[in-house]
């Protein structure tokens, strides 16, 4: 059954329990009134039947002190005024009775009593007229008059007055009345027994006697107090529930939570402890354990000494001192933590709460996650390295094709003029050697351009080693000699002495070559092409200069100078500056590239200082 339909069960019983008892009580006032009032009824007529028969003692006693016929009628008048139910007095002899006064009404005629006893005489079964006699006096009474002078302002009773012989109705009574609800009866016999006439007395309760009003009242009030008294008590279930359901969600929280929480009393009691702070404890901790005996704190040696008490008694949020060890069993683990102290709503101290996490453990993980990072940073840098040498490695096929050429282009040049010398009919066998040497020479720097760049794929190091910058550079003219003389290019070289830089001999040149070439390219157009070579010294090693007069570096070129596949050549790759400036830096040093202020391009190679010479400074 659901709560409402309870609810309005009760309301029902509730509702009909009143209204029950309303209508009981209606139903003990009207049959209280009416006994009483019938009750009543019945004492008048008594006491009028008493005074008849009073009036025929008082009537016998004079007819025996032989009061006259007319004294006596004279006297009845006066008598009987008080009693209009007695219609007629007759003074009675042998043979005859006589009316006494004026009689309210005839009496018939009846036989002569003469009984010293007093007697009721009824002539006519079910008529109203009577007679009492005793002696020689016989009253007649008129039963309808009995009741007269009740009958106005009396209560609205029916009455029925039977004959006491032959039960005959002699009077009855019946008020006017409307809708009848029920009728309440009573019989009894009027009082004396002279003349013991059985009277029935009853009254009609109409519907309008009901307490209807009063009926309706106590439903409605009992429906409008039942139905608030519900609404109360369903928002205080509401409201217990939502209590409940935040209880239980506060304890899951602390259930689950992986630090150590304890509750205690006001007098460190144990009220509630989740299964991480019984693991970390060591102990079930049921409720009402002391938890100052089974959480014991030591400091190590290097620490102050731990105050327990102050610890357990502050009434403000305490940290446990970092490096506290907490003794479990045998052992110690290190713990970190707090004690708070739980309020009650007018902030009055209602217990505490242990917050303990083992440091232990939170110290080895972090590490083994410091470390897992580590790890996959390396892998990172490792992949990303090789992915870097992979991109790289398709610029360097093409670097390789333009590096290469220049050292096939030798030998072959070197190979035809040794070809064209032994055609002669007598060659010069010296100038052969020299070309076929030198053809050597080419095939051997292809064969080292090879080597390194298998050295760089495997991201060899640079084999650095002191060289002479001077050497290089010179070198690498020699190697351009031809083109220069043919572009009729003057050469402006400014070196310092003995200047020995610690580079890999092979990138140096490759570097220096590539420089020359771009300058001599620059110049091609130019009318008195220069190409200045300068070597200075700076604060970290040594600079090389090559500065040109050609056109200067083109503004759409400038910011991508020194990017893979950058060039405004059309049969350039783009590759030589990218090459040079990672073999630059790949030997500790760098490569810049501007335009001089006085027109064309200096390109700039700076070069770490050799280890000795670095290290006698
Ligand atoms: P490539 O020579 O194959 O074009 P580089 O990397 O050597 O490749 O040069 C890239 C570009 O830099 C050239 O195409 C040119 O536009 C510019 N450059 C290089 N050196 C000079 C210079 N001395 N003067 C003017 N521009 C230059």
């Amino acid at each position: 059954m659901t709560r409402p339909a309870i609810a309005a069960l009760l309301w029902l019983v509730l509702a009909g329990m009143g209204v029950a008892g309303l209508f009981l009580s209606t139903v003990n006032r009207v049959r209280e009134t009416f006994d009483t009032d019938a009750r009543i009824l019945h004492r008048v007529l008594s006491q009028r039947m008493e005074q008849q028969e009073a009036v025929l003692n008082a009537l016998d006693a004079l007819e025996q002190q032989g009061v006259g016929v007319v004294a006596l009628g004279t006297y009845l008048n006066t008598l009987l005024r008080p009693y209009p139910q007695v219609v007629a007095v007759e003074q009675c002899f042998a043979q005859s009775c006589q009316v006494l006064g004026t009689p309210a009404e005839q009496p018939p005629v009846l036989a002569t009593p003469l009984s010293s006893q007093p007697a009721l005489h009824w002539p006519e079964e079910d008529g109203p007229l009577y007679a009492l006699s005793q002696n020689r006096v016989r009253i007649w009474v008129d039963a309808r008059r009995l009741t007269g002078a009740l009958d106005s302002g009396a209560a609205p009773l029916t009455y029925t007055l039977f004959q006491p012989k032959t039960a005959t109705i002699v009077v009855a009574h019946t008020p006017e009345a409307g809708a009848v609800s029920r009728t309440l009866r009573v019989d009894k016999v009027l009082g004396t027994t002279l003349q013991p006439l059985p009277i029935r007395i009853s009254r009609s309760v109409p519907w309008s006697a009901w307490p209807w009003v009063e009926a309706t009242l106590w439903t409605l009030l009992t429906a409008g107090l039942g139905a608030l008294v519900f609404r109360l008590l369903e928002s205080r279930r509401n409201v217990q529930r939502a209590l409940l359901d935040e209880r239980a969600r506060a304890a899951g929280v602390v259930h689950a939570a992986s630090e150590a929480i304890v509750a205690l009393d006001d007098g460190h009691r144990v009220t509630l402890a989740n299964p991480a702070a019984r693991a970390a404890l060591a102990h079930p901790m049921p409720p009402g354990t002391d938890l100052r005996t089974v959480a014991t704190f030591q400091a190590t040696l290097s620490q102050a000494p731990f105050d327990a008490a102050s610890f357990w008694n502050s009434d403000q949020p305490v940290a446990l001192p970092e490096g506290l060890t907490l003794r479990r069993g045998h052992e110690g683990v290190q713990v970190e933590g707090s004690l708070a102290p739980l309020r009650g709503a007018g902030g009055e101290l209602r217990g505490r709460v242990l917050i303990l996490r083992e440091v232990g453990p939170l110290q080895r993980r972090m590490l083994e996650r410091l470390e897992d990072g580590e790890r996959r940073v390396r892998e990172h840098e490792e992949m990303l390295a090789h992915v870097s040498r992979l991109s790289t490695l398709g610029e360097m096929g093409a670097g390789l094709a333009h590096e290469l050429n220049q050292p096939l282009t030798a030998i072959i040049s070197y190979g035809q003029a040794a070809a064209r010398l032994l055609e002669d009919p007598e060659p010069d066998l010296a100038r052969v050697r020299h070309a076929v040497n030198a053809s050597v020479t080419q095939a051997g720097r292809a064969a080292q351009i090879i080597v390194r760049l298998r050295q760089w794929v495997r991201r060899a190091p640079s084999q650095t080693r002191p060289t002479d910058l001077v050497q290089a550079v010179q070198n690498v003219l020699t190697l351009c000699h031809a083109d220069l003389n043919r572009l009729g290019v003057q050469v402006v070289a400014a070196y310092a002495d003995a200047p020995l830089v610690e580079a890999d001999p092979v990138h140096l040149e490759q570097i220096i070559l590539n420089l020359l070439r771009n300058a001599l390219d620059a110049v091609q157009e130019t009318p008195h092409p220069i190409i200045e070579v300068s070597i200075v010294p700076d604060a970290a090693g040594w600079t090389l200069s090559v500065r040109d007069n050609g056109p200067g570096i083109a503004p759409e070129v400038r910011p991508r100078l020194f990017t893979p596949f950058t060039t405004s050549k059309s049969g350039g790759l783009g590759l030589g500056l990218s090459l040079s400036q990672t073999l630059a830096q790949g030997m500790g040093g760098d490569l810049s590239g501007a335009n001089a202020g006085s027109g064309g391009a200096v390109f700039t190679l700076s070069l770490p200082r050799q280890a000795l010479e670095a290290a006698s400074d």
